[in-house]
């Protein structure tokens, strides 16, 4: 069965181009420089520091999810693997390492630049995964760049007062070593700036996110993938705010008129884990062709944290980076979706099993025969990638995702 009524495009889509341009041209401009410095940070990483320092950030995770919706990463993992890198690690890793390699970067058709901003700085976290520091460390290593990280508790249940002591300790000590080595010195009320600037955007995003609450959802999943750009590459800026401002003035519009993602919605899912980049655009057409709204998922919520209400800024980034959905333990995790699940009013879950990052599949411990157990909530797992594409099979993937669909009719009747 398939929807006759025509998708409504969201305006500021548009908008969003011309913005992605204009970072990208900037950071071009900042590597070539002398003046300016550019720092590489992983997406949940500590760039607030960093732009409050006066670093141009660039978040070379994100290159990774370009490799793959241009479906190039394939192409370029091979180099990788022969630099002695696995094609069973995370394939940004892979697929990023390959370009530079290769010397070919999607960012030139897009944008006509040569590639990737040359930083003078690598910083990351590991309260995503510990890939960030390998992928990080290729780099400082070939070309004798600085790599400075923070290795914050991880898998926690409960955040403690004790553990964002520590990191935020850690990021005191990281201040202080780019203090010396860079010459410079922290202005702590510019960084209170840059993490209010930077939380505002954050909450924004939630607010957009959970306009998907209402009935049709105003936007989906793969709607989210493509907005958060922003929220990623610009946070501490007042850009982003100003962006998910008329983004969610749009989408309340929406909300207001009745104006759904899938006019005549039938299903709500929820989405665990990585988006298949490669396949974004297949998968958004054949959830419109069964009326069937991805409303809400782990990954783009990754991005909205709580606003930062004053006191110590390290404390308040300290906090949501070990917070992080990715960062917790499974009974976190699971009330987390449970909790998603009731926001969202969601019928069924898709779990993506993504083979080249572990680290955000929450399918392999039993996560949806616990959810099926204990909360009634139908699930299906998907073998995919985030970037490769020789881990997915589309006919396969495509079936069992219209039977998984035709089992919430089931459930229906
Ligand atoms: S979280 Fe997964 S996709 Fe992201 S950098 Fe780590 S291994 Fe790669």
């Amino acid at each position: 069965m398939t929807t006759a009524a025509k998708r409504i495009e969201i305006q500021s889509q548009k908008r969003l181009g011309a913005l992605m341009r204009a970072h990208f041209l900037d950071l071009d401009e900042a590597s070539r420089d002398p003046s300016r410095r550019v720092a590489w940070c992983t997406s949940v990483g500590p760039c607030e520091i960093l732009t409050a320092m006066g670093f141009d950030v660039y978040f070379p995770e994100n290159h990774g999810a370009l490799l793959g919706a241009r479906r190039v990463s394939h192409e370029l993992i091979p180099r990788a693997v022969g630099a002695g890198y696995s094609a069973e690690s995370c394939s940004y890793m892979t697929s990023d390492i390959g370009s530079t390699l290769a010397g070919v970067s999607p960012l030139t058709d897009a944008f006509g630049i040569a590639g990737p901003p040359k930083p003078d700085l690598l910083v990351y976290s590991t309260n995503q995964c510990r890939e960030v520091q390998d992928w990080w460390n290729f780099y400082g290593r070939r070309d004798g760049i600085p790599v400075m990280g923070i290795c914050p508790p991880g898998h926690l249940g409960e955040v403690t007062s004790e553990h964002v002591a520590f990191v935020s300790g850690r990021m005191q000590r990281m201040i202080e070593e780019i203090e010396n080595k860079f010459a410079l010195r922290m202005d702590y009320d510019r960084l209170s700036e840059v993490v209010a600037l930077s939380s505002r955007a954050s909450a924004l995003w939630g607010s957009v996110l959970d306009t998907a609450k209402a009935r049709p959802a105003a936007m989906t999943f793969f709607d989210g993938a493509i907005h958060m750009a922003p929220v990623i590459l610009m946070r501490g800026s007042q850009t982003a705010i100003d962006y998910y401002k008329s983004l969610l003035t749009e989408l309340s519009q929406r909300v207001e008129n009745g104006i759904g993602a899938i006019p005549d919605e039938r299903f709500r899912v929820y989405w665990d884990g990585m988006p298949i980049w490669p396949k974004v655009r297949e998968l958004a057409e054949k959830f419109y062709d069964l009326r069937t709204v991805v409303a809400a998922s782990t990954y783009c919520n990754s991005w909205a944290f709580d606003e930062f209400d004053g006191g110590d800024p390290l404390d308040w980034m300290a906090r949501s980076s070990i917070e992080l959905f990715i960062n917790r333990d499974e009974n976190t995790k699971q009330r987390f979706l449970a909790q998603m699940f009731d926001r969202f009013e969601i019928d069924g879950a898709i779990f993506h099993n993504a083979r080249t990052c572990p680290n955000n599949t929450n399918s392999r411990f039993g996560m949806p025969q616990r959810i099926r157990a204990e909360l009634d909530m139908p699930s299906l797992v998907i073998d995919g990638d985030l970037s490769d594409v020789r881990f997915f099979s589309t006919a396969q993937t495509m079936t069992n995702i219209e039977a998984f669909v035709e089992q919430l009719e089931e459930r229906q009747r």
